[in-house]
């Protein structure tokens, strides 16, 4: 609700400005998006978790230390693809221990369909390394550590603090990043903002799936090119227009 505050403070401010002679050359801003009423959100929200109240994520893993490197090595690529790679190298690396000694080449090898694989494969070593040195091989459950390690950033130490630990975290990455702007629910110019937005907005009881409903949203309805506003269930709300049509 800060966000709406500060939007329509914003609003006023600028309304109340006197016009003054250089007023003409001011070219206008771009328009305040409108927030979204919390009822909004909220039966955006519900309806989600009607349609689906477990929402899973389609990286494969099957433990902290997998999920991690699954996340990791999905940078710039896709789940699919991350998948295609990692069920042979988890089939003999599914610890910090086993993938050093595996080794970098051997990690690379198993890794090279996906984009930047040798950093990437670089990463996955140094941070076993750390794992080892730093948390007795453990995955730690801290944000801060998570970001210390090689490879991991704000989003992946929030996917990994979601997904396993059950933290109510969000990772905004492209689709969280575009439909939270499109709809919108949480207007941001960078991820971070974004972020922070949703935390604000999206109620409480939502929080712990409100990473996936929207990743699944954004990657299969409110596609970045063309989305496909004529089958989505909150269309009715969203603010996006013109609305797509099929065809
Ligand atoms: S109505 Fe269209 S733009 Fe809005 S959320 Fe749905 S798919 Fe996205």
């Amino acid at each position: 609700m800060t966000i709406r505050k500060s939007a329509s403070s914003a609003k006023t401010s600028s309304a109340k400005k006197p016009a003054s002679k250089g007023a003409g050359k001011a070219a206008p801003g771009p328009a305040q998006p409108q927030l979204l009423p919390p009822e909004d959100v909220a039966e955006i929200f519900a309806r989600f978790h009607k349609a689906d109240p477990e929402p899973q994520g389609e990286l494969e893993y099957v433990n902290a230390y997998t999920l991690l490197v699954a996340v990791v090595l999905s940078a710039q690529a896709t789940d699919v693809g991350v998948n295609r790679a990692t069920r042979g190298l988890f089939a003999v690396a599914d610890t910090p221990q086993k993938m050093l000694a595996l080794g970098e080449d051997a990690v690379r090898d198993h890794i090279k369909t996906i984009g930047l694989f040798r950093a990437k494969a670089r990463n996955v070593i140094a941070l076993s390394q750390l794992l080892i040195d730093r948390h007795g091989g453990e995955v730690p459950v801290d944000r801060e550590a998570l970001e210390a390690l090689p490879g991991v950033g704000r989003k992946t130490a929030n996917v990994v603090l979601n997904i396993f630990f059950g933290h109510a975290t969000i990772a905004v990455d492209t689709h969280l990043f575009r439909i939270s702007n499109r709809i919108p629910l949480a207007p941001g110019r960078t991820p971070l903002e974004v972020e922070q937005g949703l935390l604000r907005v999206i109620p409480e009881q939502y929080l712990l799936h409100a990473h996936h409903w929207l990743i699944l949203h954004g990657r299969y309805v409110c596609k970045a090119r063309k989305p496909e506003c004529w089958r989505c269930l909150i269309a009715d709300i969203c603010r996006y227009e013109p609305k797509s049509t099929p065809g």
